[in-house]
């Protein structure tokens, strides 16, 4: 039966747009069965993640579904980086929208294929459907570890560094940028602040370094302060950190030179999310490893350390930070 080039039928999507994407790996099953099927790897163990976004509150209206889509798996595959894990496949549910016709599907499947390339995963399976409301994406990513070896929040010592990955601080500014709120800085700084907020960059190659030296990991999405909480919270100890040290991108230490109190802004910058970098801990001697290891694939950079005791304790320049309910301030 001739499908209507304007009104996209399910099975169609499925074997049109789909079904490359499955690049004919046995897991997928060529996308005509119930299931898809994963098998056992001996000494290993499946790490697995998934992240929904849903338009008018992840993305909007008007962005281009190609990097909506690759920013659903990026997003994903940064988590399993900071677990230390490599990426296997994945699986994906879409609920269309009535704006989705074929030419936003096909973007949708052309931003998927792009990035499969480049971080070596294929589709597994999934769901298709369609709704009368904001269009809806969840993805399941899966990824291999060497069995009992991810690298959970829980496990950092009293002593250890705390490392961040890249730079800190772009999410939210490339959010700010893309509602037109920074037009002070100059036009090259706002678009790659745009471009780092639209399209995160995990840090996947920085996954075996995290699972051989770090004693706790995190993928930065809550903002960078938070997610140290968490972790500090897991490993039941406090953390301490320096906010001079948090390593800033070029367009972020142009943001920042414009800024009456550096302090403030800099807590801004660590207290926004979306940044899709790993903070993690190591003992002194594995983070100078890392750190030099690291130098080839996004820089890593000690931004404080663990101490006994519960919390979070935010310095700068050696001055305390107080935390208000509007977020972090100075004491
Ligand atoms: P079921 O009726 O069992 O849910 P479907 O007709 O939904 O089966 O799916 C048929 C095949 O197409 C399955 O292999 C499923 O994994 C695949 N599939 C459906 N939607 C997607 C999608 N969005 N992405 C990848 N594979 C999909
Ligand atoms: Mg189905």
């Amino acid at each position: 039966m001739a499908v209507e080039p304007d009104s996209p039928d399910e099975f169609e999507t499925i074997d049109r747009l789909f079904k490359p994407l499955s690049e004919g790996a046995p897991e997928a099953q060529g996308l005509m069965d119930d299931v898809a099927v994963l098998p056992a790897r001996m000494g290993q163990d499946l790490v697995v993640t998934k992240d929904a976004i849903v338009e008018g509150v992840h993305f909007l209206e008007t962005d281009p579904l190609d990097l909506v889509a690759r920013k659903l798996l990026r997003v994903n595959l940064s988590d399993l980086a900071a677990k230390g894990a490599e990426p296997y496949g994945y699986l994906l549910s879409v609920s269309w929208s009535k704006r989705c016709g074929w030419p936003e599907r096909e973007a949708f499947a052309a931003g998927l294929a792009l990035d499969q390339k480049q971080y070596g995963v294929f589709l597994f399976g999934g769901d298709t459907t369609s709704t009368p409301g904001p269009l809806t994406c969840s993805l399941t990513a899966f990824g291999w570890i060497p069995h009992g070896r991810v690298v959970s929040r829980g496990g950092a010592r009293s002593g250890d560094l705390i490392l961040v990955s890249g730079s800190i601080g772009d999410g939210v500014l490339g959010l700010a940028a893309s509602r037109g709120e920074l037009s002070a800085l100059e036009p090259a700084r706002v678009e790659a602040l745009v471009k780092r907020y639209r399209l995160p960059e995990p840090r996947v190659t920085m996954a075996k370094l995290v699972r051989e030296n770090a004693s706790a990991s995190a993928d930065v999405s809550d903002g960078l302060i938070a997610d140290v909480g968490h972790i500090a919270e897991a490993s039941g100890l406090r953390a301490m950190i320096n906010l001079e040290a948090v390593p800033l991108s070029r367009a972020a230490r142009a943001w920042l030179a414009k800024r009456v109190d550096p302090a403030e802004a800099l807590l801004d910058l660590a207290s926004g999310g979306d940044d899709y970098e790993i903070v993690c801990c190591a003992r002194a001697d594995r983070a100078e490893t890392m750190i030099r290891v690291a130098q080839d694939h996004g820089d890593l950079t000690v931004i404080g350390h663990l101490v006994e005791g519960e919390g979070v304790a935010v310095s700068y320049m050696g001055d305390p930070m107080r935390f208000q309910r509007a977020g972090w301030r100075h004491r």
